[in-house]
């Protein structure tokens, strides 16, 4: 705590008697010392303010005193926090443990070729996964199915940190029943790559498309009826349409977008272009594809405006995806800017709030 970088501890220059902290009140003479030295932190000894190193230097210690002081408290109400709460925390590093460990092993799993893959064992780590997350949720929160037909909580929540965390750990079970069906897609489609690359595209954003759904009315809710906080009803309208208005402009991009990964698996095509024919092919005028310089592997037509057909590995420009929403040559916006095609077999496990 007192490592910080210290002020070369100088004589203060003789006639300088400004020291404000020196009459008394020293909390008040170290707080307008150290608005001084904020205002001029590495000034000459005796500056134009009349502030000296030493007021500097005094300041410092002052504030390092008080967090001294405090900090055996500090660490008493952070481990009372902790106590109070142990078996939400536990329980929420657990679950997210899980749907971490679950997800990096789906992709391991989808990036394998088809002989590789041993669907019987990943198909039963789905249905495990999908029978643990069930069950775990209805021992633990027995009127936790409410969240998951939109209804708000009964009793109902009326403190911040309340939905918080039930949108929170809500949210995480949702996760974990997409993994599950990711699992069971993957050995479903063991040997259809592609089909299975548009499948768990499809599961992913209708995950992440339930997942915003569920949590709106959690939260449209609780503005709605924040009646214990002092809260006037028309300042809680405000709060619960402002709140719906941004959710929705989220939610409308994403269920657009979930919507057209649908059609495109329906439609058996791409949803972010189709793939090269022979003739387009030719119109590029190139034989290899720009992004991994070799000859094409199941060569797509991005769907990016550009006159010359765009074409690039089916697998090249899922992974470009990863990292953006453009085309790789052009730039032009392919997919909606913070969405994605999840064709990779990758989860987005970062946790839910609003
Ligand atoms: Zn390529
Ligand atoms: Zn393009």
């Amino acid at each position: 705590m007192l490592s910080a970088p210290r002020v070369s501890p100088a004589p203060a220059p003789a006639g300088n008697a400004a020291e404000p902290g020196s009459g008394g009140g020293a909390a008040v003479g170290e707080g307008a010392a150290a608005a001084a030295a904020a205002a001029q932190p590495a000034g000459p000894p005796a500056n134009a303010a009349g502030v000296t190193e030493q007021d500097i230097q005094r300041a410092f210690n002052g504030v390092t005193r008080w967090f001294s002081s405090q900090s055996p408290f500090m660490a008493v109400a952070l481990l009372y926090l902790l106590s109070v709460h142990l078996t939400e925390i536990t329980g929420l590093v657990i679950i997210a443990s899980f749907l971490e460990y679950f997800a990096a092993h789906l992709k391991h799993v989808h990036g394998l070729s088809a002989d590789e893959i041993r669907p019987m064992t990943v198909g039963s780590t789905g249905l495990l996964l999908l029978f643990w997350a069930t069950l775990a949720f209805a021992l633990l929160f027995p009127s936790g199915w409410r969240y998951f037909v939109f209804l708000p909580p009964s009793p109902p929540v009326t403190s911040f940190l309340g939905v918080t965390w039930i949108v929170l750990i809500n949210s995480l079970f949702v996760r974990l029943i997409g993994l599950g069906l990711k699992f069971v897609a993957v050995a479903l489609w063991r040997s259809d790559v592609r089909r299975r690359r548009r499948v768990l595209g499809v599961i992913e954003n209708i995950d992440i498309t339930y997942s915003l759904l569920a949590s709106t009315p959690q939260w449209a809710f609780f503005f709605l009826t924040a009646a214990d906080s002092g809260i006037g009803a028309f300042v809680r309208s405000v709060l619960a349409g402002t709140y719906l208005f941004l959710k929705g402009r989220v939610l409308l991009q994403q269920c657009a977008h979930t919507w057209e990964v649908v059609a495109a698996l329906a439609r058996k095509q791409l949803p972010y272009g189709h793939y090269a024919s022979a003739q387009e092919l030719l119109e590029t005028g190139e034989s290899i594809c720009p992004i991994c310089q070799t000859p094409w592997s199941a060569p797509v037509v991005l769907h990016c405006g550009s006159a010359t057909p765009h074409v690039f590995c089916e697998r090249c420009v899922e992974v470009w995806f990863g990292e953006a929403a453009t085309c790789p040559l052009c730039r032009a916006q392919v997919q909606r800017p913070g969405t994605k095609v999840y064709e990779d077999g990758a989860t987005d496990t970062s946790p839910q709030l609003i």
